[in-house]
């Protein structure tokens, strides 16, 4: 890791509004399942054009509910993307359930429908698919494959908040779909993560999931706090956590905008870069942009995107290869014996990838100090 570079990779933007309103719920006496995490579930949902919203501790633990929700297990086939963060095949694991990768389209580097079809098989009950770095291409057709085939779709719009497709709300096309807070996506709340869903028997299973199997303690009077009708898991969201993700969420619109603006200038600034290709958008979208992902020409090698990263960071401007294959991590590897070329697109592209920085507060100013410097790192490299 970077020892704090001048210009981060990333930076959350919390303003004193925000604090006020977490140190008010520290304060409150209320630091599990209150007012906060109840507000914070009908913005997010309501963001997502879904009828319910069930915070937990982080995204991965909103994906492993999801698919346990779903019923998901051992014999289980679910298709997904090996250009991702690791979290979103995880949860297939996690459950039992066999993960099948699906290469990526090259442009959008979201998983490409064509062939998503080609893997479904009698097995198949599920898609696990990603707007990666906020894209979300192709949701409608994976949308319309999994109604074809009779397997759920699952959407990890973890990287997606905000972002809208012909109008509609990253986070409405799955049957469940999953929104993450770590402090680098669009608003944070330190660890955190909701479903969204508009099946109120989905929604009530994973409430009770989260909560140790229990029953309606949060809806009614019912439950109780000692019976445990599920096997459950720890996986609630503080309120002080909930109180961050209140007071971010009701600044995202202006929160969005700003970063539209960072993306702006990178994207005049690098037209035209010899070597470097930006980052694709496609038509009817409006992102909300989760990093700022550019990669090499084909014509480089990884060696050559290492030494432009190593390069960027010696001059403290935080740079990262966003993502390695998960196929080829090695708890992959050594588990089901992949290796590479099982997924060539995916394996090309993440070999050439970086990723600059990009939070809020970026100023234009920086951008061209991080544009300059890519340009000249490039250069350095000979390509
Ligand atoms: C951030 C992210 C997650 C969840 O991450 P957590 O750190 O567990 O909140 C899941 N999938 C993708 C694609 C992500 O980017």
């Amino acid at each position: 890791m970077d020892r704090s570079p001048a210009i981060p990779l990333s930076r959350p933007d919390i303003t004193d509004a925000d604090a006020h309103l977490v140190l008010r719920t520290l304060r409150s006496g209320r630091l599990s399942l209150g007012p906060m995490l109840e507000e914070f579930e009908r913005l997010v949902a309501w963001r997502a054009g879904r009828s319910y919203g069930v915070g937990v501790s982080s995204g991965t633990c909103g994906l492993h509910l999801a698919l346990l929700a779903l019923g998901l297990g051992p014999g289980d086939e679910v298709i997904t993307t090996p250009f991702s963060f690791v979290a979103s095949a995880n949860c297939i694991l996690y459950v039992g359930a066999t993960p099948v990768f699906v290469d990526i389209c090259p442009r959008t580097l979201n998983m490409d429908p064509a062939l998503a079809a080609r893997a479904i098989t009698p097995r198949t009950r599920a898609i696990v698919a990603v707007e990666v770095f906020g894209n979300p291409a192709y949701m409608p057709q994976y949308q319309a494959l999994a109604a074809r085939h009779g397997v759920v779709l699952v959407e990890d719009a973890c990287e997606a908040l905000g972002t809208t497709l012909d109008g509609r709300p990253c986070g409405s096309f799955g049957r469940l779909a999953v929104f993450a807070f770590y402090p680098n996506k669009q608003i944070t709340t330190g660890e955190g993560g909701m479903i969204v869903t508009d099946d109120p028997a989905l929604a009530d299973l994973c409430r009770s999931l989260r909560n140790q199997g229990r029953v309606a303690m949060e809806t009614g009077a019912t439950g109780s706090w000692l019976v445990h009708e599920h096997l459950g898991y720890n996986y609630r969201l503080p309120e002080m956590n909930a109180a961050l993700g209140v007071a971010q969420i009701r600044r995202l619109d202006e929160i969005i905008a700003r970063r539209q603006q960072v993306a702006r200038w990178y994207l005049e600034r690098l037209r035209g870069v010899r070597g470097v290709v930006p980052p694709a958008t496609v038509p009817g979208a409006s992102f909300s942009w989760f990093v700022f992902v550019v990669r090499l020409a084909d014509r480089f090698t990884a060696a050559q995107r290492d030494a432009v990263i190593a390069g960027l960071r010696a001059r403290g401007i935080g740079a990262a290869e966003y993502f390695p294959c998960i196929h080829l991590q090695p708890a992959y590897r050594r588990r089901f014996g992949f290796g590479p070329g099982m997924c060539p697109v995916a394996e090309h592209v993440s070999q050439r990838t970086i990723a600059l920085p990009f939070h809020t507060n970026l100023t234009a100013e920086e951008v061209e100090t991080v544009c300059r410097a890519l340009e000249e790192e490039v250069r350095k490299t000979g390509g």
